[in-house]
C-alpha cells in the first residue's frame, strides 16, 4: 500500500504522526509506504539563510525532537545566536529562530549553495533520525505566499511575505488574496507527480487550506497530477464546527471569500467528478450535518471524530480516510 499525503506544517506533522502509527499497525500491509508532498510557500530568505518552516516542523515533529510547548523549533533549544543577530538589528526580532534551528539553517543554505535540491537536502537533514516517511518538497524552486493587504501597513506596505503577516500581525491585517509568487514558472520536486500518480491513495492532511494545501495545488502540474491519477483522493477538514481548531486558517478563508465551515472547504477543493479534486471528504462528528448535502454534490463525505490528540487517536481518523478511499 502507497499512502501520498499533501501537508502543511503542525496539521501536516500531526496528521503524518497518526498516520505512521496507522501503518506501523500490526494489521496494515508491511510493505506499505509513506509519502508526504510538503508546503514549500512559507520559505524564505533571513540573515543570509534558507529557512523552511513547514519541512521542519514535520522532520523535527516525525524525529520527536520538537518543542511540542512553543508549538515550533527543537525541544530545549537555545537562542544565543539569534539574541546576537538581534543586536545587529540581522532578521526580524519577532522571528525567533533557534540555536538548533540555525544550524540546520546553515546546513541548508551550504547545501543549496553548493547546488544540491531542495529535495536531497531535506532527505539528508531528515537521515539522522528514523522518520518513516519519505519527505518531498511541493517545489524546489522559490515560490513564496504574498499577502495582498485592504489596507497598507503603517510604514505603506500594501503586500506583506506570508510570514511578517502571519507571525508578526497574527493574521490581524485584512487581506484580498494570497499570491505564490514565482509558482508559475515553478517545478514539483522530483518524484512529487511519481508519487501522486503511483499512490494507492492519497490524503489531504487538515492543513491550512488556503497557504499550506493551496500553495502545493499552484505548483504547475500537481493539481492535474492529482485529477488524473488512478488513486482515490480524500481530504479532512482542518475546521470543526465553524472553527478553525488551532491557528488563524480563518482569517485566510474570509479572505477568500470562503466561509470557515467543513463543507464549504471541501467545496473550495470540489469534486473530482465536477472538474475538482476529491473523490472523498471525512468531516468530524460535530458536523455530521452536513454530510448528505456533500454527497449531493458529488462529494463522498462521512463524519469521524477529527480531533488530533495524539498519534493513535489520529491513526483512527487515517483509517476512516482510507476506508473511504476503498
Ligand atoms: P501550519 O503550516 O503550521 O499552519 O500547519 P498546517 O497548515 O499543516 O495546519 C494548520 C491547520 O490544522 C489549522 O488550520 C487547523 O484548522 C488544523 N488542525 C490543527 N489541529 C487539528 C486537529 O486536531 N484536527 C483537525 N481536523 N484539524 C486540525
Ligand atoms: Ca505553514
Amino acid at each position: 500500500m502507497k499512502i501520498t499525503v499533501l501537508a502543511g506544517g503542525v496539521g501536516g506533522a500531526r496528521f503524518l504522526l497518526g498516520a505512521r502509527h496507522w501503518l506501523r499497525d500490526a494489521s496494515v500491509d508491511p510493505a506499505a509506504d509513506l509519502t508526504a508532498i510538503v508546503n514549500t510557500a512559507d520559505d524564505l530568505w533571513l540573515a543570509g539563510l534558507r529557512i523552511t518552516p513547514d519541512l521542519d516542523t514535520i522532520t523535527y515533529a516525525l524525529a520527536g525532537v520538537n518543542d511540542t510547548s512553543r508549538g515550533w523549533g527543537r525541544a530545549g533549544d537555545s537562542e544565543v545566536v539569534n539574541g546576537e543577530l538581534a543586536a545587529w538589528g540581522v532578521a526580524w526580532p519577532w522571528f525567533t529562530l533557534g540555536d538548533l534551528d540555525i544550524a540546520a539553517s546553515v546546513a541548508r543554505t551550504a547545501w543549496l549553495r553548493e547546488g544540491v535540491p531542495l529535495a536531497e537536502v531535506v532527505a539528508r537533514l531528515g537521515a539522522r533520525w528514523e522518520l518513516g516517511v519519505r519527505l518531498l518538497p511541493a517545489t524546489g524552486d522559490e515560490a513564496e505566499t504574498i499577502v495582498h493587504l485592504a489596507q497598507p501597513t503603517d510604514d505603506g506596505r500594501g503586500e506583506l511575505h506570508f510570514q511578517e503577516w502571519w507571525v508578526r500581525y497574527r493574521a490581524a491585517l485584512p487581506a484580498t488574496s494570497f499570491e505564490v509568487r514565482g509558482a508559475e514558472v515553478a517545478h514539483p520536486s522530483d518524484g512529487v507527480l511519481e508519487a501522486i500518480r503511483d499512490a494507492d491513495v492519497v490524503l489531504l492532511a487538515p492543513s491550512n487550506p488556503v497557504v499550506s494545501i493551496g500553495p502545493i495545488l499552484a505548483i504547475p502540474g500537481i493539481r492535474e497530477a492529482l485529477r488524473s491519477t488512478a488513486a482515490p483522493v480524500v481530504g479532512v477538514s482542518p475546521i470543526i464546527a465553524g472553527s478553525v481548531v488551532r491557528g488563524m486558517a480563518d482569517a485566510c478563508l474570509t479572505a477568500i471569500g470562503v466561509a470557515t465551515t467543513a463543507d464549504a472547504v471541501a467545496r473550495l477543493h470540489g469534486s473530482r467528478a465536477a472538474g475538482g479534486l476529491l473523490d472523498g471528504w471525512l468531516v468530524d462528528t460535530a458536523d455530521a450535518d452536513v454530510v448528505d448535502g456533500l454527497v449531493a454534490d458529488g462529494i463522498p463525505a462521512r463524519a469521524v471524530p477529527l480531533w488530533m490528540t495524539d498519534p493513535s487517536t489520529t491513526a483512527q481518523l487515517v483509517d476512516a480516510a482510507v476506508a473511504l478511499a476503498s
